[in-house]
């Protein structure tokens, strides 16, 4: 320690000339530098609302692939980064849960953050349970200088359902009326109020379904609303009844819908007969089969046949017309979700963008570079 501080000292006037040498060279460089930094990851693309890899992946016409990341009740990014690394390699885009079930977790703006740091693609999920306009639109812009593209709009849980009753619900916005504030942020470059933005967020804008809820006939008209306040993707609650699936993308259909939007569809691998009856029992609009619940009663090893049908159901949403990719909602199973997505072969030997992907493995990346859609992405 001390000999080097000795050379610096010995050495200050030369360190000194190259630091100003190079500091003009710095300078002329921060625009590029600030370029490939987290507020513009990727080029928008002629057409494109965002500079994501999401949109990308979509608008290229692949089978996308986006899994559900259970932001942790911990301060630690260690932990967050633990929990992406899961889908590393099967997945086109990460959502953060923001108060899901109306708990309370890390936000989901702040797990964002810290993915676009390392470079993967995150969903943020924003509840109009907890902020109001005000709050909400900073949180949009906020998220959209960290390099979040890609915005899911929720009503949300309300608070009776959560650990903490006795909070304030705020609903100052719904779904529709986020969707509508955050696409005028983006599209008009000003807030609600009619104050300009200097810039305004790359966002590609999606909201939630649920084919499965009732009345059933009523859910595509919802869906018609939330495309016409903005929605660009769809990602539903958990399908597992197919005909009731059949039977909402054909209304879609019918109603013009289908063309307008890029739909995902939720899935997640059931653990056991009891964990599918408790679903069905206490999720609002979640429809189980008893066929499924029945197959789940008959089986050795109930989590292996609950993956087993989450991979069949991966493949038959996969063969519908209408439908973009799917939504892996795997709580508490995350490390399922390579293994459903892998067998299920909806990638197609496609293998999504993640940190490192590249450097790790050059063979994984040629056979990305094969594929149009993850060419584009990378
Ligand atoms: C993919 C996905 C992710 C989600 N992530 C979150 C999250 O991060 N944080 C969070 O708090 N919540 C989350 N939810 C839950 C969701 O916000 C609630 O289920 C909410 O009631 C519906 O939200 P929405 O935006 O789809 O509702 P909207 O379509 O805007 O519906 C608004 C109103 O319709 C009624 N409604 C909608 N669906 C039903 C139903 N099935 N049964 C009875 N009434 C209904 C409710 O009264 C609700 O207030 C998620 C849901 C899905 C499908």
């Amino acid at each position: 320690m001390y000999r080097m501080r000795l050379w610096s000292v010995r050495h200050a006037r030369g360190l000194n000339q190259l630091y100003r040498a190079l500091e003009t060279v710095l300078a002329m460089l921060q625009p590029l530098l600030r370029r490939l930094g987290p507020g513009d990851p990727l080029p928008i693309l002629p057409g494109h609302v965002s500079p994501g890899r999401f949109e990308r992946v979509l608008r290229a016409g692949a089978f996308a692939v986006t899994a559900e990341l259970a932001p942790p009740d911990s301060a630690d990014p260690e932990e967050v980064y633990a929990r992406a690394r899961i889908f590393d390699g099967y997945v086109d885009a990460i959502n953060a849960t923001d108060g899901s079930g109306a708990n309370c977790h890390m936000s989901s703006m702040g797990v964002c953050s810290l993915l676009t740091r390392v470079g993967y693609a995150p969903i943020m999920q924003i509840s109009c349970r907890d902020r109001n306009r005000i709050g909400i639109q900073g949180d949009i812009l906020g998220a959209s200088a960290m390099g979040v593209c890609n915005v899911l709009c929720l009503t949300g849980d309300g608070v009776q359902a959560g650990d903490h009753p006795q909070a304030k619900p705020v609903f100052d916005l719904d779904s529709v009326s986020l969707l509508s504030l955050a696409r005028t942020l983006r599209d008009e470059q000003r807030f609600q109020s009619g104050r300009k933005l200097s810039k305004a967020p790359r966002v590609f804008l999606g909201a939630a379904e649920n084919p499965s809820a009732l009345p059933h006939e009523w859910r595509a008209m919802r869906l018609i609303k939330k495309i016409e306040a903005g929605a660009q993707f769809i990602q539903t609650q958990y399908c597992y009844d197919m005909p009731l699936l059949r039977s909402f993308l054909q209304k879609l259909e019918e109603l013009g819908a289908a063309n307008r939007i890029f739909l995902l569809i939720g899935v997640g691998p059931l653990r056991s007969a009891k964990a599918a009856e408790w679903m069905r029992q206490n999720v609002p609009g979640i429809h189980i089969p008893d066929a499924l619940i029945t197959r789940l009663r008959g089986a050795a090893d109930p989590a292996r046949e609950g993956r087993n049908i989450c991979i069949e159901l991966i493949q038959e949403v996969h063969a519908m017309k209408g439908v973009h990719g799917v939504h892996v909602m795997a709580y508490r199973q995350e490390e399922s979700v390579a293994e459903v997505i892998d067998k299920s072969g909806v990638l197609a030997g496609r293998v999504p963008w993640y940190p490192g992907r590249d450097r790790q493995d050059p063979a994984q990346s040629n056979t990305a570079d094969t594929n149009t859609a993850d060419r584009v992405a990378s």
